[in-house]
């Protein structure tokens, strides 16, 4: 179980931030043209469709790239300054996650997500994570327990890049963290499901959140887990992660902060 395998650090954007928000015009279907793309270098050609898609994937996150609006291959190559056809295919990788949609001899949509979409994937990731966290806190001992002592520090990472706004360093912390958590547990199937409802569930307005400080809060529950854990305590760890989850829906989709009647989905 290795969330890092599709992360590679190289094509981490570190350019973009709750502070650099906005997307070029690559054809968008409205809305005002936005300013351009802030992007890394592509240097590692071997793993070029990788990270052209772990970018996109960074930048749908962030919210810089706007559901219902369409981008061209061609274009965004042109803006990352590669080929279309790693973008072509890294496009085609995030169909197949349900990000984006084909949008024939147009290019590609994001995907919305309506309030009921995301109140049933809220609804099955409680389901999973709140009950196999408790687990993996009751059988915390020995190698589990090490393994969960190795958590501290992305804990610390996550609420370090909470502090500094940098929304897609907590993202990708956040998808490790408890992805590496709910491994503990040792049913794969469980890590794979909820990886993909993560992705899924991909959440934009993330300046919402950081401007109601709630990125913060949530930030700290990280290392709350890590101790309820390593204290054995499954009914702490099970209240953290109905909390945990529950924060989300309000803030991550960029709702109203004051509507949220189920626990919601998103990289809480
Ligand atoms: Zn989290």
């Amino acid at each position: 179980m290795t969330p890092k395998a599709s992360t590679p650090k190289t094509s981490t954007p570190k350019a973009v931030t709750a502070s650099g928000m906005g997307l070029s015009g690559t054809t968008p279907q409205h809305g005002p043209a936005e300013p351009p793309l802030r992007l890394p270098s592509f240097d590692n050609r071997a793993n070029l469709r990788q990270q052209v898609a772990e970018t996109l994937r960074s930048l749908l996150i962030t919210g810089q790239m706007r559901p219902g609006q369409v981008y061209s291959a061609p274009k965004l190559a042109a803006e990352f300054g590669v080929s279309a056809t790693p973008v072509r295919e890294a496009m085609l990788d995030l169909v197949s996650e349900g990000l984006v949609e084909v949008v024939r001899n147009k290019g590609f949509r994001v995907t919305e997500l309506d309030d009921h979409e995301l109140d049933a994937i809220a609804e099955l990731r409680g389901f999973v994570e709140i009950p196999v966290m408790g687990l993996v806190a009751e059988q915390c001992s020995g190698p589990v327990a090490a393994a969960v002592q190795e958590l501290r520090p992305l804990a610390r990472r996550i609420t370090k890049a909470a502090a500094t706004n940098d929304l897609v360093t907590y993202t990708e912390v956040d998808n490790e963290f408890h992805t590496r958590f709910l491994a503990l547990h040792g049913n794969a199937h469980v890590v794979s499901v909820i990886r993909d409802l993560r992705h899924r569930s991909r959440l934009y307005g993330l300046e919402a959140l950081v401007e109601a400080g709630v990125l913060a809060q949530l930030s700290e529950e990280h290392e709350q887990m890590v101790d309820a854990a390593l204290a054995r305590d499954g009914d702490t760890m099970r209240r953290l992660m109905t909390q945990h989850i529950g924060h989300i829906r309000s803030t991550w989709a960029g709702r109203s902060a004051t509507s949220s009647r189920v626990p919601g989905p998103g990289s809480g």
